[in-house]
């Protein structure tokens, strides 16, 4: 079965030569909807043994453009998980306390400790994405972050962070109905912001952006993961599958009892 595309070191992508509308081999809706729930429970039980293991954390980072799915994944994804064990951090315009530290700085905090699942709705890479787009920092600043992000990633990564990031990639002509629907669904009006549609004016600017940041920060301890995210069913799959399986390959395992159980007598 076709899964979302990863990336590897030394092969550059283009987003424009990935379709956001595959639908990852899976077929239907119906087929993914069964799959994602089988995936969701294996999920459940690898986040039991992570968090008994306690060797290991599972870092999420998930991007996309506005409306890419980034709120729904989410929902969806970590709706089986016991929330003991789960963190979500978003990600927004540095507060200005933020503001006084470097750029990594309410990021590694934000890192989930051993046992524990942590997902980022947006991340570090914003300071390559938006700011680079907007020129809030100088051209020579936001380049040196790549080579500073594959640093901070593989810090993370040998001391026991997995680390997985998943690009939600959407069209423009997703975007545009994900939009309208934010402003004739009551229920989605909340969610519509006037800053959106100036945004939407960037999509070339951001699109490269991105596809520089995917490029740049592939590394054999963090590569991307390219989720087609026009359908969203085939996202939550690819996306639930991508971390049940790499929970799976760290051979998790319950620890050894502290003391002989055989010796021991509840009365
Ligand atoms: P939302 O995800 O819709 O709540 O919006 C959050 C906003 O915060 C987005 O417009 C992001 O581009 C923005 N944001 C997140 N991180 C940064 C950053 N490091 N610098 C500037 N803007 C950011
Ligand atoms: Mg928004």
């Amino acid at each position: 079965m076709k899964k979302s595309i990863v990336t590897r070191e030394g092969h550059r992508i283009r987003l424009r030569d990935l379709d956001p509308g595959d639908d990852a081999g899976l077929g239907t809706k119906a087929k993914a909807q069964a799959r994602l729930a089988e995936d969701l429970e294996r999920l459940r039980q690898l986040q039991l043994l992570l968090y008994a293991d306690n060797r290991y954390a599972l870092l999420v980072v998930i991007q996309a453009m506005d409306t890419g799915g980034k709120d729904g994944t989410i929902r969806h994804v970590m709706s089986g998980l016991n929330p003991v064990g789960c963190v979500v951090t978003s990600f927004k315009v540095p507060t200005p306390d933020e503001r006084q530290h470097d750029y990594l700085w309410r990021i590694h905090r934000a890192v989930p400790p051993r046992g524990v699942i942590g997902v980022f709705n947006r991340s570090h890479y914003e300071d390559v994405l938006v700011v680079r787009v907007h020129k809030l920092v100088k051209e020579k600043a936001w380049e040196r972050r790549y080579r500073e992000i594959n640093e901070f990633e593989r810090t993370l990564s040998q001391n026991g962070v997995e680390i997985l990031k998943f690009y939600l990639h959407i069209s423009k002509a997703e975007q545009a109905k994900r939009l309208r629907a934010r402003i004739e669904d009551k229920s989605k009006n909340w969610k519509f912001s006037e800053a959106d549609i100036a945004e939407r004016r960037l999509w070339g600017e951001y699109q490269e952006a991105y596809e520089d940041a995917i490029n740049e920060c592939t590394t054999s301890w963090a590569p991307w993961h390219i989720v087609p995210a026009n359908n969203k069913w085939a996202r939550d799959c690819i996306v639930a599958r991508a971390m049940a399986d790499r929970l799976e390959s760290l051979k998790l395992r319950y620890p050894k009892p502290s003391v002989d159980l055989s010796k021991i007598v509840i009365r």
